[in-house]
């Protein structure tokens, strides 16, 4: 059975770009021209191939993370779907850890929107070459140029236009590329499958070598030998394209240069330029640095080069349920992933085999025997591993996540609006809980309800609404709340007995517990300080297991106990009496009795923002995080833009962003996540 392409030949790329700019035409394009979807799906008739979730077309976002493999001259790209909101930041930020590279689609009329300013900036933090691609240049009031330029103002790329359009509007009918100087123009009975080469007419030749000039010039700037050619007696001529080619990849791979190409998705033009690019210019996993991870037991920073050889190394970057089957998508980063060889998952200390893997193609799955560094890929077998996990193999762990952000912030309580959707709605979460770690799901035995808890409100809103459309489950929804937890601040002692007849027998159990308050972040723990004598050990755990029971639900405000050591300093049993019953009663009770002893209070969800606020909107920013109990931490500049970084309790977060929408007339953006607990104010 088949195996995956050669490393130098895979280019891992997701599409990045602001609602309707011409993400999904783009992409159901490459599909169609790669061959690999043989009908072109238009966005409006519901048929496109990567916008499976109904609930994705319906709200205009993406918020899968599914791949789509396909194949250009001789690489096989790997299509990452990117999220594009800011409440799944976690998940934005594991696709660009996943890509290597990414297609920044903008549409020529509106121009590079607020919206995918914020990507593309978190693509910068990551450091992703990116190419640009000016889609619907046949609308009425497309600019190119004016595109480029907001693409300088706005986004603080440096692009280098490789095309022109010839024609516009109505008339728009191909491209002059710049590298050959040849013109392309896109046959419309073909559905632009085929295009004619040729060349550039006198009308438009005096504008495309000034523009060739320019791209000289831009390269000459970043590139030795093109600028000693370019300072010689013929300048152009002396340059081969491929010599530009190898130019325009090397400043895209560090990040110096954005190249820009243009065209119209709909209209089927431009697009096989696009993928020549993807090809040409973006990285493929040998040029990135090699991923970093970090030793499970030592803690100390690990790191595989990029190669079959090196140990494996691989991240579950999404799992889904598809056709009753959980699928997980994976990103090997070294060594090779062999179906039927076992791997190993180090955040929860267990083996894993994968049965099949697959190429994820757009219509159909390639069953793979193995596939090698640099790959991603559908597996199918792995039975606990969950989003964001880490395989490996044991001899050489690594982790490549670190799990502790997924603290869940923000909960709403659902309830079935029939008797016959309560029946489905647990198994219902069950699917959820496997595709999203992020998700936490608590039943409420006193009301009946079903708390939801999650990352934000558009996560919770997202899970709902699938729940609805996708399941036919439908719920009512209770008001979006906080998480808070609990803790105590002083020392408490208490004890409880439990001396009851239960079913015709008498059981008897005393429990003496001390409870202590522990630094933040520490979490609960427990210790026994009494003789085999007062307690037998078997019933020391049945304690400690109560006490971590009632530690779920606290006794101030019903939430989670956090930051607390109980201590196990006395009790009783009575020969022939005792049994796990009372000790479970006695020392929950115990625990209780203590817990309201110790003087407990409420702590909150601190999150850590960072705000990107363009030249001239600081003011209003500062007063708005500060009218929000913010503590702004820092303020550093970057060009036309001032990054704040601030805490702020969740609970003042609430309708942030129209706000700060409203302070920057759009320009603004933010992501937050969660920081650390702290006491309420
Ligand atoms: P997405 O939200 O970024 O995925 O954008 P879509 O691909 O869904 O496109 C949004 C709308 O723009 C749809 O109605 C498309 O038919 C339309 N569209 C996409 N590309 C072009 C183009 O090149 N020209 C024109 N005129 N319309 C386009
Ligand atoms: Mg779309």
């Amino acid at each position: 059975m088949k195996k995956t392409s050669k490393i130098s030949q895979v280019r891992n790329i997701g599409i990045i770009a602001h609602i309707d700019a011409g993400k999904t035409t783009v992409t159901e394009r490459i599909l169609f021209y790669t061959g690999r979807s043989h009908k072109m799906g238009e966005v409006h008739d519901g048929e496109a191939v990567m916008d499976w979730m109904p609930d994705e077309q319906e709200r205009g976002i993406t918020i899968t993370s599914a791949v789509t493999t396909c194949q250009w001259k001789g690489a096989d790209i790997h299509i990452i779907d990117t999220p594009g909101h800011v409440d799944f930041t976690i998940e934005v930020e594991r696709a660009l850890r996943v890509l290597d590279g990414a297609v920044g689609v903008f549409c020529a009329v509106g121009g590079v929107e607020p919206q995918s300013e914020t990507v593309w900036r978190q693509a910068d933090k990551y450091r992703v070459p990116k190419i640009a691609f000016v889609n619907k240049l046949d609308r009425i009031g497309a600019d190119f140029f004016g595109t480029v330029e907001q693409m300088q103002e706005k986004l603080h790329a440096d692009p280098l236009i490789l095309q022109l359009p010839v024609g516009q509007e109505d008339s728009f009918r191909g491209v002059i590329d710049l590298v050959h100087m040849k013109q392309i123009v896109w046959q419309d009975n073909t559905l632009g499958a085929t295009f004619v080469v040729d060349e550039i007419p006198e009308s438009e030749r005096e504008s495309a070598e000034l523009h060739r000039e320019h791209l000289l010039e831009k390269l000459a700037e970043v590139d030795d030998a093109i600028m000693e050619a370019y300072l010689s007696d013929a300048p152009g001529n002396l340059i081969s394209p491929d010599q530009m080619l190898s130019a325009i990849r090397k400043a895209t791979v560090s990040l110096k240069l954005t190249p820009v190409l243009c065209g119209s998705a709909l209209k089927n033009k431009g697009i096989q330029p696009l993928l020549d690019a993807v090809v040409s210019f973006l990285p493929s996993p040998l040029d990135v640095p090699p991923v970093k991870g970090v030793h499970p037991e030592t803690g100390e920073t690990v790191a595989f080069p990029p190669d079959e050889k090196a140990p494996l190394s691989a991240l579950i970057f999404k799992v889904a349920i598809m056709e009753g089957r959980k699928l997980s998508f994976v990103r090997i980063y070294s060594g090779r992933l062999v179906s039927g060889r076992d791997v190993y998952n180090p955040g929860r200390g267990i083996k894993e085999k994968p049965a099949r893997i697959l190429l994820m193609h757009a219509n159909k799955k390639e069953r793979i025997e193995e596939a090698g560094a640099g790959n991603i890929v559908g597996v199918v077998g792995l039975k606990e591993s969950s989003t964001g996990e880490t395989l490996c193999t044991k001899d050489h762990p690594v982790l490549l996540e670190r799990i502790e952000f997924y603290e869940p912030v923000i909960s709403v309580a659902v309830e079935p609006k029939t008797h016959s959707d309560q029946e489905r709605l647990d198994q219902i979460l069950d699917k959820f809980l496997m595709e999203d770690p992020t998700l936490r799901v608590q039943k409420d035995e006193e009301t009946g309800q079903t708390l939801l808890s999650g990352m934000g409100e558009l996560h919770l809103d997202v899970i709902i609404s699938r729940m609805d459309r996708e399941f036919n489950a439908h719920v009512n929804v209770g008001k979006p709340q906080v998480v808070y937890r609990e803790s105590i601040e002083s020392p408490a002692e208490a004890s409880a007995v439990f001396d009851k007849e239960v079913g015709g027998q008498r059981h008897f159990g005393e429990v003496r517990l001390k409870l202590k308050p522990l630094p933040r972040g520490s979490g609960n723990h427990f210790t026994a300080a009494v003789s085999e004598e007062t307690i037998p050990p078997a019933y020391v755990s049945v304690i400690e297991k109560a006490v971590m029971e009632s530690f779920f639900s606290g006794v101030f405000m019903g939430y989670p106990v956090v930051d607390v050591e109980a201590v196990l300093i006395g009790g009783a049993c009575k020969e022939s009496l005792d049994s796990e019953l009372a000790f479970t009663v006695s020392a929950s009770m115990a625990c209780k009795d203590a817990l309201s002893r110790g003087n407990p209070f409420l702590l909150e969800p601190i999150m850590a923002v960072e705000v990107l606020v363009p030249e001239g909107y600081m003011g209003e920013v500062i007063g708005d995080l500060n009218a929000r109990n913010g503590k702004i931490e820092a303020i550093r500049p970057k060009t036309g833009y001032q990054v704040i970084r601030a805490i702020v309790p969740l609970a003042h977060m609430f309708g942030y962003s129209t706000s700060l929408r409203s302070a920057t007339q759009g320009r603004g953006t933010f992501t937050m996540h969660f920081s650390h607990f702290d006491r309420r104010q």
